[in-house]
């Protein structure tokens, strides 16, 4: 097999670039990172809240994750409490999407036929936002690299046109890619030895690990979530921003809304990884964060029609099919 461990091996940072380019290429726009936590990107506005009504939507973007509970205190070799999914939304969906995913890993030097790649049945859900849908994890040579939604629900919301959410697991394929067996070896970025002449005065080239940059991250952050962190004081700043969420939604503010949101969500990750929330406790928080999401997407929809929903296609509009 030659086409992994290339010489040199993609990069994370080309792995990343390379996916901004085939999706842009494809009519995405590339978006940066949303700013605030989320245990996933279809937490992000990007995400949740456009797929809502009948808009068109296209992006792709590196996002941020945060799931408190999967910290390991940097010593799992492929589980992190903080990790980058690369995220594709496609609403509608363009014909032969799931040909379009598998183009999308040749780009990245990944030939499928040259490897098992599976698209296994998961339905996702996430109760907290009141959101599901149909469709596969896919395994490449039975590591799970991306989640393959065709969207349902949002908020509670039917989506119409449909969209499809495509959520690349980044570091799992940088790591066969680059044949690590520990993501916090994996090349982040490489210098050429001209290029660190030029930029460092160096002689030979430089590689930065993804272990140099986040080991300490996810060491302090692992320590944080499970032994440092106030439930109590967490407790009381989830009813803070949940009565934000009320005040931004009194004053027709649904993205100011669904930003509270995000911090409730986060706020109930990080109790949860404290280990003080009981299971009738669990069910209420999840409860009362659906609630709000259902209601910001309510919010949202209708404040997109009252602005006349900006993005339908227009012959100047870049978005249109
Ligand atoms: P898992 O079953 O491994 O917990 P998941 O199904 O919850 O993963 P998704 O939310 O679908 O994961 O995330 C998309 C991709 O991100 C997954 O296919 C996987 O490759 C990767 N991933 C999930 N959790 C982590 C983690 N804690 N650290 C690193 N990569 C992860």
């Amino acid at each position: 097999m030659t086409d992994v461990v290339q010489s040199p091996a993609l990069t994370f940072q080309s792995l990343l670039s390379r996916l901004s380019d085939f999706w842009a290429h494809h009519g995405c726009l590339i978006l940066p990172a949303y700013d605030l936590e989320k245990g996933a990107s279809t937490m992000s506005p990007s995400t949740f809240l456009r797929v809502l009504g009948p808009e068109p939507w296209r992006v792709a973007m590196t996002d941020a994750c945060r799931r408190p509970t999967d910290g390991r205190y940097g010593d799992n070799p492929n589980r992190l409490q903080h990790y980058y999914q690369y995220q594709v939304i496609l609403k509608p969906i363009p014909d032969g999407i799931q040909e379009i995913y598998l183009d999308s890993l040749k780009a990245l030097g990944i030939n499928p036929a040259h490897h098992d790649i599976r698209f296994v049945e998961d339905n996702w859900e996430s109760p907290t936002l009141g959101a599901w849908g149909v469709g596969w994890e896919v395994w490449l040579d039975g590591l799970e690299i991306t989640q393959f939604t065709y969207f349902q629900q949002a908020g509670g919301l039917e989506i119409t046109p449909p969209a499809v959410e495509l959520t690349y697991g980044t570091e799992r394929i940088a790591m066969f890619l680059q044949g690590k067996d520990n993501v916090y070896d994996l090349i982040w970025h490489e210098t050429s030895p001209a290029q660190a002449s030029v930029s460092a005065e160096a002689s030979g080239a430089c590689a930065i690990t993804y272990g140099q940059l986040f080991h300490q991250n996810e060491v302090e952050g692992s320590t944080y979530n499970f032994e440092v962190s106030t439930p109590e004081r967490l407790h009381t700043i989830f009813e803070a921003y949940q009565a934000e969420v009320e005040t931004c939604l009194a004053r027709d503010l649904p993205t100011a809304a669904h930003d509270c949101v995000l911090k409730c969500s986060h706020l109930f990750n990080l109790m949860d990884a404290r280990g003080v929330i009981s299971k009738d406790e669990r069910t209420r928080f999840i409860l009362t964060i659906r609630r709000l999401a259902e209601q910001v997407a309510r919010a949202y929809v209708a404040k997109r029609q009252a602005l006349g929903f900006p993005l339908m296609p227009t012959e100047n509009t870049l978005l249109a099919k």
